[in-house]
């Protein structure tokens, strides 16, 4: 097979990776009644949305948004909100890419998963397993719980076996913010030392070597999720295999010890998408070792979900079938985070991008923005901050009185002092060029005329003029009477 090109990097996952981090303590792992999620979602009859690893990447990478931390930990639709709230946004993948997607995804598993081993060995530089060499598990089973609980016994069973292993859509879990998310990675990996690999299959094209980076790093964003979910594999696990049904005649019940270790979990997927505008497969390793760290420690920082939910006025819910009114105070009660990189990654996007624009925060100009400005949260603050003493309106003293303690507001106030003084050099400037170009007019102008003159018949009188300025000199010469010389 020839070497396959490697997909570019996110410009984010191209930095150099940070130090492992050392596990931050979970939040209390006490899940959330589901009763209570029910409520939130305004019944027992309105279906959850399962958290997804694209939605907790998302989560991710906007920690300090209370609504959408809410929402996704109840299982709330917010596209269906959106669509009630009447802002829906164009967010997702389209039909026609889901329906892509799953057709490559179905060709390149099509051999049993043979050709995925053997692009994963190709860049990992181990030996390729033989045909029908590697062990393909049946993880079917009720519901995501079961899945999960077989997903755990399949990779146990691997490990202590040897050999390969393909696990095809396993089930994980990861408890963020006291929900139970899960996940469903494209396929495992167990290498014959016990390692697991992650493998996403996406349908996005691998063109010429390379591939969209944004694309890539949300790839290495989503794997990220799975190889956390797979690195805290046993927290809230079964304790017995009998928690499984048909557990007991599995082979690997002998096994029980391994159930409780978690794998090893190798620190870079294999991406596998289209190459070139082909079906065939092309692969390349992502370094998930940043996005791992980074995706940790937000996780980490997310509010609890019950928390939020206890700070919400009595009876409030999320149901998209109630009026409008209703909903969007209900959505409304909850602090959003909103920033323009919601745009692609959440649903409430348009709604929280308006909402943010009408209170006038700077948050919605975007976080390096907001970052600069300190505690300055809204535009009016900035311009009072930024406008000298004098010029500030007396109902705004009291915040221009915060804002005089804060640096941003001070570097604002010096910079719009080097604005005033800039325009006014301009100006100067621009009138200093305007005298000068005035008088280079009246210069040309008393030219064009002289030169006029010349033309109709002056030459005479400039020549008389040239002889008058002969001045005659009379006086008294060395004849009778004086004589006449040239003074000229
Ligand atoms: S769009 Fe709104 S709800 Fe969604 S993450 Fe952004 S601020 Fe939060």
């Amino acid at each position: 097979m020839t070497p396959t090109p490697h997909p570019a990097p996110h410009p984010a996952d191209a930095a150099p990776p940070e130090p492992r981090q050392p596990d931050l303590p979970r939040q209390a792992a006490t899940p959330v009644p589901p009763r209570r999620l029910a409520e939130l979602r305004g019944g027992p009859d309105v279906p959850q949305r399962p958290m997804d690893a694209r939605a907790l990447a998302a989560l991710a990478a906007n920690p300090g948004c209370r609504r959408r931390a809410l929402l996704d930990g109840a299982g709330v639709d917010k596209g269906a909100v959106a669509q009630a709230l009447g802002s829906p946004a164009p967010f997702g993948q389209s039909q026609f890419a889901f329906i892509r997607g799953n057709a490559f995804e179905a060709r390149v598993k099509a051999d049993g998963g043979e050709a995925l081993l053997a692009l994963l060995c190709e860049h990992t530089g181990e030996a390729r397993p033989d045909p029908g060499e590697a062990a393909a598990p049946d993880l079917a089973a009720d519901g995501p719980a079961g899945r999960a609980a077989r997903t755990r016994l399949a990779l146990a069973e691997a490990a202590a076996v040897g050999g390969w292993t393909l696990l095809d859509h396993p089930m994980l879990t990861l408890e963020v913010a006291g929900t139970t998310a899960y996940l469903e990675p494209d396929a495992l990996a167990v290498h014959p030392d016990g390692h697991v690999s992650i493998i996403e299959i996406k349908s996005f094209p691998i063109l010429d070597g390379s591939a969209d980076p944004a694309k890539v790093g949300a790839a290495a964003r989503q794997a990220a999720v799975y190889a956390l979910a797979l690195q805290e594999f046993g927290d809230g696990a079964p304790q017995e295999f009998g928690d499984v049904a048909g557990e007991e005649e599995h082979p690997a019940a002998e096994q029980r010890p391994a159930v409780r270790e978690r794998p090893t979990v190798r620190e870079r997927a294999l991406l596998v998408c289209p190459e070139d505008f082909s079906n065939n497969p092309a692969a390349g390793l992502l370094d998930l070792r940043k996005q791992i760290a980074t995706t940790r420690r937000q996780l980490a920082r997310l509010t609890h979900v019950e928390e939020i939910a206890a700070e919400l006025p009595e009876g409030v819910h999320f149901a998209p079938t109630q009026d409008q009114p209703s909903l969007t105070a209900a959505v409304e009660s909850v602090p959003a985070d909103y920033a323009p990189e919601c745009l692609s990654t959440c649903e409430l996007a348009f709604h929280c991008r308006e909402r943010a624009r009408s209170r006038g925060a700077v948050a919605a100009l975007g976080r390096s923005v907001r970052g600069e400005l300190g505690g300055l949260t809204t535009v009016t603050q900035v311009l009072t901050a930024a406008a000298p003493p004098a010029a500030s309106p007396a109902p705004e003293a009291e915040v221009e009185a915060e804002a005089a303690l804060d640096p941003a507001a001070t570097a604002l106030r010096r910079a719009a002092a080097l604005r005033a003084e800039a325009l006014r050099e301009a100006e100067a400037l621009r009138e200093a060029e305007a005298l000068r170009e005035a008088e280079a007019l009246r210069e040309a102008e008393a030219l064009r005329e002289a030169e006029a003159l010349g033309e109709t018949g002056a030459a005479p009188e400039a020549a008389a003029a040239q002889e008058s300025d002969d001045v005659a000199v009379t006086g008294p010469g060395p004849g009778a009477g004086g004589g006449v010389r040239s003074c000229r």
